[in-house]
């Protein structure tokens, strides 16, 4: 290997592997294992194939996993090391491609490398974003959007041949399709195909992440989910959607074509999977694409109906697409009529306007005549899809008993339950080596292969000397974290500080704010000489959509608290804060391993299924959580004794929004703890660093709004935290409930989420 290696030094840069800088050393590895990655044959050709739709692919920097899939790394490692050069670096330069938002886009990234690791004949269909969703700054306390540019020094994706005209309603792209290699092992691999417009230019791209949105033959592919508060940003965003089914719908067809398939049978040897509402044009684009080669409409409704599934990832309903008409018509003419009959044909059957596709919806009670027309994409997809999946048991149910329950009733037979689920290799076995290593030495290699082999470290769970391993190997984690933290952020972290840590989108429904109040809490019990059990540093990792106003000003409130504590002698010894900036899929390979609590603390009933909670589980961090998503999983699996529960239960939670009865202001008069707490946010401490109208507007949202009820559970939340943080004293005991945790993890491996797919949906 070390013959190929310098030759192809020598090929690309003319240079000794000595010689190469970090960008060179890069793109030499890349290539190579590139290389050997297109050597891997393709799955054999089933009789049916897959085909995953996904607006994101949250992937995460490739290099690293792919040599370690290869099962080269290590001698990779020693090569360079021979050489003078240390892998780190070239792994380290790889710029992340961040084509998603959060748990979506990286559930499609993990269901990806599941395809290769199970050998399935399923690909991936997407788009090449330029920036990905943006990159995430702080000035003045605030977060900054700025581009997120990964291909310019990227050699990953790999040009095709293929091509496609794209028709809108007043002009035409040009696309071409871009192969992404998947990897999971020596001998298999996956795909995701990227399309991009021929026609992009970065150059429109001025301040931050502002562009002309009208521009679509320069703009179409530059951002995931460009900003949509006006109606050129919605249309973008209709643009970028039918581009990317009209592509991907296409290319499902000559293949299909090409291989020798039958129209008539298209259903039965194509699954397509629809994940969230973003493809779901794919259901019309393709009954055009059939009927136009042929196939009559009634036929291909039902061919398509057969082929579709569709995923449902949330029952919050501002994430529920629904397009106006006339927009869509203004975009994509071709769908309308399609969609049209397809409303006529649900209108038809089904007296029930809840669950009709075409909606029209009274603007003002005094112009009654005056009606616009909504179209509601998920209805499309739920009544032209085989089946409908929630994302974890607690989520289905929600989705049958409440939001989906008209549907539910028309279709019985086409709700599932697929428990979400994580890449072990990538959020395991390759960013805690010291972990698996540990684990490795206790029950053999084989839990790689099947991870509910992880059971058998409960044998160990009362061994004092693999407690005091254990224990060792999170310090070297939190070390190792510590220093990339203090390098990047220029904040020192107390290595016997419990790390208490919540990364994941800001979303108020997740409860970031009610997360600062407990560090406002602790702050101001401090102040008062009440200490806590032990040192906490409380690290947060977020990035806020850029027109989501009050998901900014938590941001602010915990940049200003991490100024404020972190300077303050009297309180940083012990508590301290950090905001993470840029939190991506690097950020959390380098947090998880040395995380001790998972904050897991979304309303009940709001988070769909989170996998981050299954990623820091699997690492050994205890999980501090509601009843809520995949966390009920986790304590039906790990026992009460092995995980920190609180808060309002899920059906409660429901009841109160039905009835319209949660008043926030109540629990703020009632509670003189909670009180000061949320005043603070406009202390003079606090307005002295930070921005008024910010801090006052989300000092007024909580008391008088908090519509994600974040004083609900604070007063218990604080409780059960500081309980938890009092049982980190006991070393071992903490440790033990690590390793049930880690134990009872195999369940939530992607490989077993694919299965279900594959048993339940796609019979592949
Ligand atoms: C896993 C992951 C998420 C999802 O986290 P949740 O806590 O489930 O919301 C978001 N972003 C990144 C970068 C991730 O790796």
């Amino acid at each position: 290997m070390e013959e190929k290696l310098k030759d192809l030094a020598q090929k690309l840069f003319g240079k000794e592997i000595l010689d190469l800088d970090d960008k060179e050393l890069y793109l030499l590895l890349s290539e190579f294992s590139n290389n050997l990655l297109n050597k891997i044959e393709k799955p054999k050709k089933s009789d049916r194939k897959l085909y995953y739709f996904s607006a994101e692919f949250l992937l995460g920097k490739l290099l690293k996993n792919n040599l370690s899939n290869l099962g080269i790394r290590d001698e990779v490692k020693e090569i360079l090391s021979k050489n003078g050069k240390v892998i780190e670096k070239a792994e380290e330069f790889e710029a992340e491609p961040s084509l998603g938002n959060g748990g979506l886009g990286r559930l499609a990234a993990c269901f990806m490398d599941s395809f290769a690791n199970l050998g399935l004949n399923a690909e991936g269909i997407g788009i090449c974003y330029h920036f990905g969703l943006f990159r995430q700054k702080f000035e003045d306390y605030k977060q900054k959007e700025v581009k997120d540019p990964w291909l310019d020094d990227s050699n990953a994706l790999i040009k095709t041949d293929t091509k496609y005209d794209v028709n809108f309603k007043n002009q035409k792209v040009e696309a071409t399709m871009y192969d992404l290699p998947i990897s999971a092992r020596k001998d298999s691999r996956s795909t995701i195909h990227f399309f991009d417009i021929d026609s992009v230019d970065e150059s429109i791209v001025k301040e931050g992440i502002s562009f002309d949105k009208k521009d679509i033959e320069k703009n179409l592919s530059l951002f995931l989910y460009p900003d949509d508060s006006d109606e050129d940003g919605q249309k973008l965003r209709i643009y970028q959607q039918y581009f990317m089914v009209s592509c991907g719908g296409r290319y499902i067809l000559d293949e299909y074509i090409k291989n020798g398939g039958k129209l008539e049978e298209f259903g039965d040897k194509i699954r397509i999977q629809i994940n969230d509402t973003h493809p779901t044009m794919i259901i019309p684009e393709m009954i055009r694409l059939l009927t136009s080669k042929g196939l009559s409409f009634e036929k291909a409704v039902e061919e398509i109906t057969k082929a579709c599934a569709y995923t449902n990832h949330t029952i919050l309903q501002e994430a529920l697409e629904k397009w106006n008409y006339q927009m869509l018509e203004d975009v994509v003419p071709a769908l309308m009529p399609i969609i049209e009959k397809l409303d006529e044909i649900v209108r038809g059957k089904y007296d029930n306007e809840k669950v009709y596709i075409i909606e029209n919806k009274k603007e003002d009670e005094k112009n009654p005549e005056k009606l616009t027309r909504i179209v509601h994409m998920a209805n499309i997809a739920i009544h032209f899809s085989s089946k409908v999946n929630g994302v974890a048991q607690l989520h289905s149910d929600i989705l049958v008993n409440e939001t989906l329950k008209d549907f539910y009733e028309i279709y019985p037979d086409k709700f599932e339950n697929v428990t979400n689920g994580i890449s072990f290799k990538r959020f395991f076995h390759n960013c805690n080596e010291d972990l698996t290593k540990l684990i490795e030495s206790l029950i053999g290699p084989e839990f790689k292969d099947d991870p509910n082999k992880l059971e058998e470290l409960l044998k160990f769970q009362d061994d004092p000397e693999v407690l005091d391993k254990f224990l060792r190997v999170k310090e070297i984690s939190k070390e190792n974290f510590s220093k990339y933290v203090k390098e990047k952020e220029g904040v020192d972290l107390d290595i016997n500080s419990i790390f208490d840590v919540q990364i994941k989108r800001l979303h108020e429904y997740k409860r970031q704010q009610m997360n600062a109040l407990y560090v406002i809490d602790t702050y101001l019990k401090i102040k008062k000489g009440i200490l806590p059990k032990n040192p906490i540093t409380v690290i947060f990792g977020a990035k806020a959509a850029p027109s989501y106003y009050m998901a900014k000003n938590i941001i602010h409130l915990i940049l200003c608290l991490q100024e404020l504590i972190n300077k303050d002698e009297d309180v940083n010894k012990y508590l301290k804060v950090v905001m993470l900036t840029n939190y991506n899929v690097s950020y959390a390979e380098k947090i998880i391993p040395a995380t001790e609590i998972s904050e897991q603390i979304s309303l009940a009933s709001k988070e769909a299924s989170g996998t981050g909670n299954m990623k820091m589980m699997l690492n050994g961090a205890v999980t501090l959580g509601t009843l809520d998503g995949a966390n009920v999983e986790i304590r039906d699996l790990v026992g009460d004794e092995n995980i920190y529960i609180f808060g309002k239960k899920a059906d409660q939670i429901i009841d109160l929004y039905e009835k319209d009865s949660y008043k926030a202001k109540e629990i703020y008069e009632k509670n003189e703890d909670i009180k000061k707490a949320v005043d603070f946010i406009v202390s003079k401490e606090i307005l002295e660093i930070g921005d008024k109208e910010m801090l006052e507007s989300l000092h007024n949202d909580l008391i008088n709004k908090d519509y994600f009820m974040a004083l609900i559970d604070l007063e218990e939340y604080i409780e059960v935290k500081n309980k938890l943080i009092e049982a980190y004293t006991d070393k071992r005991s903490f440790a033990k409930m690590a390793i049930n945790n880690i134990a009872k993890a195999g369940f939530f491996s992607s490989d077993r989420s694919i299965r279900d797919y594959n048993r339940k949906i796609w019979n592949l």
